[in-house]
């Protein structure tokens, strides 16, 4: 397949190239600058790669809204948090149905690819087969066994049994686990990711019970990823940088729940990769456009300085930057990488076009999508809805 007259922002640079791009296999097998015909009219919209949700949980879509208010910890802390209750207490079909629903809008805001954590994969499956899915056990331990570095096997085995038919383990975090029983889960040789530094009482939590910050708990497990970091103490960021751990930083839902920001340019300078995540649905839409514009904006704010950062650093954390974290090929427009492709159409919105890459984390939204593929298949179509 041929699609041309685009706009495409090809490679890691987002360089501007007015041509086409060829699919073969559902790979990218050329791209090409000028007019050639081709089987499909990009109608001169803007090709960017598809857009990597890097952290989501979609089976809390059920209960939208109806936790705005609470804190973190009376939200989503396992056992006995309200997003815990909610999900044992509502009818199976009646979270699938909300989750499909939330995979169709993804879909319809331009995201290819999400990274899903789930304390029930086989229902998370059922919404989408594609997504890459961590298992997020439910059952956990007290602070006493923490404290006392208690051993609880029946958790390593519910995890191994779980965690094997996955793309990974995604803990809710170190604070609900010992280090004995954390490290048997790493030994299990699954690809592991923990959030970590959500806020500042488990930080403080952790300090108090082990002695140690849930940062550096985490780190000692060589994760794949660390989820949020926003609130990371003292040698916490040195500790990341020492193992080159990625992080994935969800800035829009942490506002919602008053954790701070996290200190995104600290992790930038300091060469760590980082990628966006919109976090629970129950809270926070799963759209990546508003989660780039609060971003850039909210940085601007903290640092008092307009030009804090690129909006190609921006457009990178959920393109290129995702997709080298959960070990994808695409996120990119490059020759022999998955056509995973979103076709923006500019209306007003966005026009006069200026800057390319600043409209797009700027202005774009979901009413620029107007086609979407995944491996060169057209899996949102706007005319279609
Ligand atoms: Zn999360």
């Amino acid at each position: 397949m041929i699609i041309h007259n685009a706009r495409i922002l090809y490679g890691a640079d987002f360089e501007l190239i007015r041509g086409y791009i060829k699919v073969e296999d559902g790979l990218i097998s050329e791209v090409g600058e000028g007019s050639i015909r081709g089987d499909l009219d990009a109608e001169n919209c803007i090709i960017i790669p598809g857009l990597i949700n890097a952290h989501v949980h979609i089976l809390d879509s059920v209960a939208k809204e109806s936790g705005i208010g609470m804190a973190l910890e009376e939200l989503v802390r396992p056992p006995y948090g309200y997003k815990q209750k909610i999900l044992r207490s509502t009818p199976k079909e009646k979270l699938v149905a909300a989750a499909c629903d939330a995979v169709r809008e993804m879909m319809s805001n331009g995201i290819t690819s999400f990274c899903e954590f789930s304390n029930d994969p086989a229902l998370s499956k059922q919404a989408n087969k594609e997504a890459k899915i961590y298992y997020e056990p439910t059952m956990v331990q007290m602070d006493d066994d923490v404290a006392t570095n208690k051993l609880n096997p029946s958790i390593v085995d519910d995890v191994h049994e779980h965690a094997r038919e996955c793309d990974g383990i995604g803990l809710s975090g170190v604070g609900e686990f010992s280090d004995a029983t954390l490290e048997k889960i790493a030994d299990l040789g699954l690809p592991l990711a923990l959030h970590a530094a959500e806020h500042i009482p488990s930080q403080q939590r952790s300090l108090a019970l082990t002695g140690k910050t849930e940062v550096e708990r985490a780190v000692k497990l060589d994760p794949g990823f660390l989820v949020h970091v926003t609130n990371p103490f003292e040698d916490d960021i040195g500790y990341i940088v020492k193992k080159s751990i990625p992080i994935i930083c969800c800035p829009r839902c942490n506002a919602l729940l008053g954790v701070g920001v996290p200190p995104i340019m600290d992790f930038l300078e300091k060469g760590v990769l980082v990628a966006l995540g919109t976090d629970n649905v129950m809270l926070n839409s799963p759209d990546l456009f508003r989660e780039m514009e609060f971003l850039s904006r909210i940085i601007s704010h903290v640092h008092r300085d307009p030009g804090t950062i690129s909006a190609k650093d921006i457009l990178r954390m959920v393109t290129l930057n995702p997709a080298r974290i959960l070990g994808m090929d695409s996120g990119v427009i490059l020759e022999g990488k998955q056509a995973d492709l979103l076709f923006l159409r500019p209306h007003r919105n966005m026009s006069p076009l200026g800057d390319v890459v600043s409209a797009i984390v700027h202005r774009a939204d979901a009413r620029n999508v107007w086609r979407v593929m995944c491996g060169g298949r057209t899996i949102y179509d706007s005319s279609v809805g």
